[in-house]
Order: structure tokens, then sequence, then C-alpha cells
């Protein structure tokens, strides 16, 4: 069926497309081996989607010990072979890219272009790696003395991937996608709301060539699959996606088997515009730095800190622009999707009740709505909250929402405060005219990354990831293979 019958049928019907229901370990579906199910919902309808396996400990044993021969194999298996393996995925992905949107969108809540946007950069991200598969050279080394010495850069082992549901794709795939390049095996856990790209995507793999083993997923939740995942010691990388509170606890799992680690945690991402930026520029930067995913970004634009000088004109031009976003269900493609979970919503009404209740002013939204076509679904209202002081709540927490906090500065020493005045640190925009303001801004803000007058700026090639609270590690670019990858130094006495 082409996407368009997909989705015409789900809204005629009701009936989802075929999606995997179970775990898939060495190469093929598995069953959990307890029989336990939980459901997925289409977050734009707010009614449950389908059924999937709930994975525990033994489902996890079966994966990493699947892993572990799937290692065994794609550990040996030549580079260049690699790199042919990713490009056939990366093909296929391509080919099979609507399937996989319609499916990210329903189980995500986010809009088909925005799902289609992630499977093209998923795609991207194969290719990329792919060409990185038969590159990973050690280099020699002069000692000036008797002995010959150069370093070889091995694969690290089986990996584990714990997927958030914002980016169940992407996130996915740029994390697998270099651990593969590298010559890895991967056990995945994909977020217990979005399980079935993972899924899908695991079965493309396979068809594009990988050995059976080598990339096993295990669907269900944080505490019950995830969690004896992290503390397996046969496991010699994590790389997490998630909130700051399950980072700290992986942490503390991986510590006692000295497993290595990437976090990539939340933000709270200020988008810095000074007093001589293009106002219209600014307006459409935050416009989309906060609403793009319905402001469900860990790099979100979540605090717009504006020059005192343009402050109102910003403010009132966001706030018309931001009036006019079409909210509705994903597949629909509105300009702005639900919120995944009905969970997550609460989480994002108490955060705007509470500063409601502390006297914040609201000048837009502050309300729960629903899809207008069929008065269904998770959705809220596009916010924004005016002239916060760098203490409030609202500023210091991350809502994960589309909920832009403005704050407002005097100069540039009090811009650079702000920026830096939360627990995070991963993204950061600056709007100005002057090449002089935007260096010094660029060098002294503590981020991950940082763009200049385009807030969504870089891309795959770029490393992406944050400092303090944000997490440790980099990933996409070439950074991203570095922790799939070791260096062993050799010397040969001549
Ligand atoms: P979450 O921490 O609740 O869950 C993330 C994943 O961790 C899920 O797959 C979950 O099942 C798993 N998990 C939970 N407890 C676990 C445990 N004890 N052991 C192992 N795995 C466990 O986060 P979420 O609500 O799904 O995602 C939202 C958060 O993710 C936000 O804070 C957001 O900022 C962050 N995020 C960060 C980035 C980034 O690149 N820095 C990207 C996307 C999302």
């Amino acid at each position: 069926m082409t996407a368009d019958q997909l989705i015409a049928t789900y809204f005629e019907t009701g009936r989802p497309p075929d999606l995997p229901r179970d775990h898939f370990i060495d190469g093929r579906p598995a069953v959990a081996e307890a029989g336990d199910r939980m459901e997925s919902f289409d977050p734009g309808r707010g009614v449950a989607l389908a059924d999937f396996a709930v994975g525990d400990a033994a489902d996890v044993d079966r994966a990493v010990t699947s892993a572990v021969a799937g290692f065994g194999i794609w550990g040996a298996t030549p580079p260049a072979q690699r790199c042919a393996i990713l490009n056939e995925a990366a093909r296929l992905m391509r080919a099979e890219a609507e399937q996989l949107s319609v499916v990210e969108a329903l189980d995500s809540g986010k809009t088909l272009n925005e799902a289609r946007d992630d499977i093209a950069g998923s795609a991207r991200l194969l290719e990329y790696y792919a060409g990185a598969a038969d590159k990973l050279d050690g280099r020699s080394v002069n000692l000036g003395n008797d002995n010959a010495a150069f370093t070889l850069r091995e694969p690290v082992g089986v990996t584990a991937h714990i997927v958030p549901w914002n980016y169940p794709t992407s996130t996915l795939v740029r994390g697998i996608a270099p651990a593969l390049a590298a010559g890895c095996s991967a056990v995945v856990k994909p977020a217990e709301t979005t399980p079935f790209t993972a899924l899908m995507i695991a079965d493309l793999l396979v068809r594009a060539g990988l050995p059976a083993g080598v990339v096993n997923v295990v669907t269900g939740t944080g505490i019950a699959a995830g969690a004896p995942l992290v503390r397996d010691p046969r496991v010699r990388h994590v790389t997490i996606t998630g909130s700051v509170a399950t980072g700290v606890g992986v942490m503390q799992s991986v510590a006692p088997n000295v497993t290595g680690l990437t976090l990539e945690l939340g933000g709270k991402s200020p988008l810095i515009a000074f007093g001589d930026a293009d106002v219209d520029k600014v307006v459409d930067g935050a416009l989309w730095a906060i609403f793009s995913n319905a402001g469900q970004i860990c790099s979100a634009g979540s605090r717009l800190l504006v020059h005192r000088s343009i402050h109102a004109e910003v403010r009132d031009k966001l706030v018309i622009k931001a009036r006019a976003l079409r909210i509705g269900h994903g597949l629909r493609n509105p300009d702005m999707g639900a919120i995944n979970s009905a969970r997550h919503l609460a989480q994002i009404a108490d955060h705007v009740e509470n500063a409601r209740k502390r006297g914040v002013e609201i000048v837009l939204g502050g309300t729960r709505v629903v899809d207008p076509d069929t008065g269904e679904g998770w959705f809220y209202a596009p916010t924004i909250l005016d002239d916060l002081p760098e203490s409030d709540d609202a500023v210091l927490r991350e809502i994960f929402g589309p909920v832009l906090v403005i704050q407002v500065f005097d100069d540039e020493a009090e811009a650079l405060t702000l920026a830096n005045g939360t627990e995070f640190a991963l993204a950061a925009g600056i709007y100005t005219k002057d090449i002089s303001t935007a260096l010094r801004m660029a060098r002294r803000v503590d981020a991950g990354q940082v763009t200049v007058n385009d807030y969504w700026a870089g891309g795959i090639e770029l490393p992406f990831g944050g400092n303090r609270k944000s997490g440790f590690g980099r990933e996409k670019g070439l950074e991203g293979l570095e922790a799939y990858t070791r260096s062993k130094a050799v010397t040969l006495a001549v």
C-alpha cells in the first residue's frame, strides 16, 4: 500500500498499518519469554494503536547473547563490506521512507513532514557512517628508537542504545550507524510509547545484508527491559538519550562494570536576540525553535532572550504567528502535531498552571486543546510566557513542550549570564548583525552547539551533544565514532 492509502485506511477504519509487535533478536521477530504485552497509542487521537512485547531480563539476556555472537561476525567483517551493507540500508530506508514516516508520525504524534525529515536524515546518517567504515585507520608513530609503533582502532564490542520517544528513528540511527560502521553490535531499547520503527529498522538492516544478531531490539519499559540491558557486563558501551533523572540512574548502573557511556539528556536552550538583529528572522527562528515537534526536542530554543529595545515588537509578532499555527493529527500534516502521551501532556499543563499561579504573564496559549477536525487527541496550545525573572521555575526547568519562556536583557553581559543561567548546556542560537558580538557570544556561551542567525543550522556532519546536566559525549559527525572505537598501541622491537 502507498502512504496515501495507509493514511486513508487508517482514518476510515481506525486500522493501523501492519506493525511488527515482537522483539527482534538474532535476525528475526522473537516472542517475549514471559508473554507480556503493552499498548502503544496514537497521540493524535488518544486511542490505542497496537500492542507489543514487554521485555524483561530473560529477553535482554537472549538479545545480548545474540549480540555477542553478532559481534564475533561483524567485528571480523571487512570494512568495505560493512560500508556496502550500510549503504544498502540507506537505500532501503529511502525506498521505504513513506511507510516508515507514516508509522513514525502515527506512533509519536509528530507531523508527517517532520517524520519524513527524520527518515531522510536517518538514511543520510547511514550513508555518512558507511563512508567512514573503511577509513577508521590507526596511525604510525615515530618513537625515535628501535621500536616501530602504530595504533589500531578497534570496535568496543556490544553496545546498548536506549532511545526516547521524541525522535524514535533519528535517535536510534544516530547511535547504531556509527556503532555498526565501527564494527560493533547493538541491542536497542526503544521508548515504551514508540516501539515500532525500531523494529522495522532492525528488519530493514537484515534485509540490507546485516548478519543476524548484529542489531537486536527489545521493547518494553525502562525498568523491566532498559535496566537489565545497561547493567549487563557484556555490554561495553551504553548510549542513552533521555531525561536527566534516567541518565543519572544509568550512570550508577554502569559504574560497577566500568562500561563506556554517552549521555544525551535535557536542555533549556537560549535563543539570544540582540537589539541589532533582523526582527523577522528572530521571530521565525524563535517560532520553529520552540514549536517544531510541539516543543518535544532536547535542543528546542525554549528560552527567548531578547534585548529590551526589540522585546515588545518580537513578542507581538511572535504571538501573531504562533496563534496562527494549525494544530492537528500528524497524518493530516498540520503545522504542529500532538504531545506524545497523556502523562506528558499532564506534566506540561502542570508546569504552565504553576507558572500562572506564580503570577507569570501568559501572553498566548496556556491550555490543552484537541484536534479541531475530530475533537480528539493530546494537544497543547502554543504557549508564550513573557518577561520572566531568571529564578523562575519555568526558566530553570525543562518543560519539553510547546511552551516558550521570554527573558529580557539590557546588555551583552546580562545576556551571557542569563544564557548560562540554568543547569543545562545543550544548544544556543545567537541573532545579531554584528560579527564580533556573534563570535564573542559563541565562545562564551556554554553549549555543545551554537548557531548564528539560523537556529536549526547544522546537520549530521557536525558533532552534537551537551555539557553539564545536558550530558557528555558527542554523537553525529566523525566525533560520533569515538564512543564505539578504542585505540590499541602496538610496538615492535626491530
Ligand atoms: P526518559 O528518561 O523517561 O526515557 C528515555 C529512555 O530511557 C526510554 O527508552 C526509557 O524506557 C528508558 N529508561 C527509563 N528508565 C530506565 C532505566 N532505569 N534504565 C534504562 N533505561 C531506562 O526520557 P523521555 O521522557 O523518553 O525523553 C525525554 C527526555 O529526553 C527529555 O529530557 C529530553 O530532553 C531528552 N532528550 C535528549 C536528547 C539529546 O540528544 N540530548 C534528545 C532527545 C530527548
